[in-house]
């Protein structure tokens, strides 16, 4: 038995069976790089979900992590610590909101927003005890947590979890005037992703973000944005919304803000908003814990100096034209936005995994997003001509 098979088997035995990786077993990373055990080199094109945007093991985000641990770990939220403040401040001004709540995950970050709007909606929009209604979108991925999964139209995500968290509406993505007609005088916020990832990187029309800013300001209902994903430059700006300057109400983050080392997630809002939530009302043992705010803090300042932002914009641009030179026999649709791309393949070309698992053996790591679409996010410090050549295997393997 090899030893990837070996490291497989034990997986399986000990494990929950709850996914279904492609059979590579990684023991090494750095930048856009990762090794298996085998010692064979591929270039990283999931990026963990777009946690790793910085790249695998950045010196700076490593440095401040084992500075931090070195100095003082966990406190909780029960007494101050001397790093979280100026995490805090740094979240704010990175995102221009002024206020910011930290947890870890980004399933908790939506939480949390979902508790933020359900106040607001009870305490400054007067809506009716436990009448208040989110509106979500019909192929919406917004994490694991059962009240989450119940608004999934997901039958993988959500057969058998319930009974469900009531309140919640589901309306179709990028349809403004849907929005529009379910609004009612009971509607705490409207809740969406700018780019739908987990659905296969779904980009909705230009001006959808700004009519739904729109919308959501016409009819006193909060905008609330889901950039877990999309954020921290992936799409080639800082956030996603700011394509189009649609600024939301809350915005839940999560992923990259912990620089691929460690879980650190949370919401910014401003003040009027944030101000709903009092001593106890909610809370977290490790959110904005020391080692998080150290990394976060790193994690910020990679994005800022190195200009990810604008590299992603500039090579997302190049990598996507490559892409989209493949002719049709195979592919529907490539599209994204920056360095998150979707390619989708003809039905008749079969489903997106086996070229995924053709995909590893020439090197390049990628994972299906639905079983038609194969996405292309690797880190946002990976050089163009490293891309150049990625793209150029892709086509290899994509083009019959
Ligand atoms: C990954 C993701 C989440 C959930 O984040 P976890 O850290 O896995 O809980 C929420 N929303 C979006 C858009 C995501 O991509």
């Amino acid at each position: 038995m090899s030893l990837t098979d070996e490291f497989i088997r034990t997986d399986e035995t000990f494990g929950a069976h709850n996914y279904h990786p492609l059979s590579v077993v990684l023991s090494r990373a750095e930048g856009p790089w990762v090794w298996d055990v085998e010692g064979k080199r591929y270039l990283d094109c999931l990026s963990a979900y777009s946690a790793v945007n910085q790249g695998h093991r950045h010196p700076r985000i490593v440095q401040a992590l084992k500075d931090q641990l070195d100095r003082l770990d966990l406190t909780s939220r029960a007494f101050h610590n001397d790093v979280m403040g100026a995490f805090l401040r740094k979240l704010c001004d990175y995102t221009g909101f002024s206020s910011a709540l930290p947890m870890n995950t980004g399933a908790e970050a939506v939480e949390t927003g979902i508790k933020a709007a359900r106040r607001w909606a009870y305490r400054k929009k007067g809506v009716k005890k436990d009448q208040a209604e989110i509106i979500v979108c019909s192929n919406n991925f917004h994490g694991r947590t059962t009240t989450i999964v119940g608004f999934s139209t997901d039958p993988d995500a959500n057969e058998d979890y319930g009974p469900f968290t009531p309140g919640f509406k589901i309306i179709p993505f990028n349809d403004a005037a849907a929005l529009e007609g379910a609004i009612t005088e009971n509607t705490a916020a409207f809740m969406v992703e700018p780019i739908q990832g987990e659905a296969g990187v779904i980009v909705p029309d230009k001006g959808y973000l700004k009519e739904v800013r729109r919308i959501c300001t016409k009819n006193d209902v909060l905008f609330v944005l889901d950039e877990v994903q999309t954020g921290f430059c992936r799409t080639g700006k800082r956030f996603c919304w700011m394509h189009e300057d649609a600024r939301p109400d809350i915005m839940q983050v999560g992923k990259a803000l912990g620089g691929g080392v460690y879980p650190v997630s949370g919401i910014v809002a401003d003040r009027s908003i944030m101000d709903v939530f009092t001593p106890g009302s909610h809370g977290s043992t490790f959110g904005g814990n020391p080692l998080a705010s150290a990394v976060g803090i790193a994690a910020l300042s990679v994005l800022e100096d190195e200009r990810l932002d604008e590299k992603a914009a500039e090579n997302g641009k190049h990598f996507m034209e490559t892409l989209s030179h493949m002719p049709q026999q195979r592919i529907k649709e490539v599209r994204g936005k920056g360095l998150l791309v979707g390619v989708e393949l003809q039905v008749s070309a079969g489903k997106a995994r086996p070229y995924c698992l053709k995909l590893k053996e020439e090197g390049i790591l990628a994972k299906d997003t639905h079983a038609q679409t194969i996405r292309f996010a690797p880190p946002l410090i990976t050089e163009m001509t490293v891309l150049r050549q990625a793209a150029g295997t892709i086509m290899k393997v994509l083009v019959p």
